[in-house]
């Protein structure tokens, strides 16, 4: 690990549970995706594992499936960033049937997160759903959303719903996790990567495509609007960060996708 020294790295997609239910919610995800989960998604199991690969900033989140929980949940990601010691960036969480959108858009603003993460899929709307564009909105120029995409399973998240929303809402900034379309990597990239607003993370996807085809999607996209994401628990770390190693880029361009594109786009200093 040691020629990973030279980069300066932050994790761009990491879920996060309190401890007791950490084990459980891992687990869920891993069935959703019927891949096995690598760790538990705990905070310290974070910071160790982390730590390990040379990663030393996490942006992290955790996503409400009810209504209900959304309060508790962005309360739970504040508390988790203000004990980080600033290893942490919080991304809050809403939900689209939420009887007073204001209400939460304000709290994450004031509880200091620094953007929203939204996931289709398993929260159960389109992206391009009516109730959708009340949240869109909000965060247009204030929060920049973390939004899962792709399923070749479902239709929640797919590129065709995204790009009109893209289209519509020019200030709102989106970070399409997956290089924009988990499993349908190319056709997603074919179809998101002139939007100018629109971002993209190379979490849980490294796994199933060649170096080479990894490349090809970052040099449609440009190396400055791809951020290096682990989607912890989902894998190792070190794993990961071995992976993104073997893309053949330059060492100024493994800097901005490491770290320098989510340093600014979260404002990490
Ligand atoms: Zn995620």
């Amino acid at each position: 690990m040691n020629r990973m020294k030279k980069y300066k790295i932050i994790d761009a997609h990491c879920h996060i549970y309190p401890d007791k239910i950490a084990q459980k919610a891992s687990d869920a995800t891993g069935k959703f995706y019927d891949i096995s989960m690598f760790l538990d998604g705990k905070i310290s199991t974070l910071l160790e594992h982390g730590g390990k690969a040379g990663i030393e900033h996490f942006v992290v989140q955790s996503v409400a499936t009810t209504p209900m929980q959304v309060s508790s949940i962005n309360n739970f990601i504040a508390n988790s960033v203000a004990q980080s010691d600033g290893k942490f960036t919080g991304l809050g969480t809403l939900h689209p049937d939420s009887e007073d959108m204001h209400k939460d858009v304000d709290e994450i603003l004031n509880l200091g997160l620094k953007g929203v993460k939204l996931h289709p899929d398993i929260q159960g709307f389109e992206i391009d759903d009516s109730r959708m564009i009340k949240i869109y909105e909000l965060c247009e120029g204030r929060l920049p959303i973390l939004m899962h995409t792709g399923d070749n399973r479902y239709d929640y998240s797919n590129p065709n719903r995204l790009m009109p929303v893209l289209q519509t809402f020019k200030n709102l900034t989106v970070i399409g996790a997956h290089f924009g379309g988990w499993s349908i990597w190319e056709e997603a990239t074919e179809k998101l990567c002139k939007y100018e607003n629109f971002y993209v993370d190379c979490s849980s996807s490294l796994y199933a495509i060649t170096p080479k085809k990894a490349k090809k999607l970052i040099m449609k996209y440009g190396t400055n609007r791809v951020l290096f994401g682990t989607d912890y628990p989902m894998w190792d770390p070190e794993a990961e960060i071995e992976r993104f190693m073997q893309i053949n880029l330059t060492n100024s361009q493994r800097q901005d996708i490491l770290y320098n594109n989510t340093a600014k786009l979260f404002d990490i200093k």
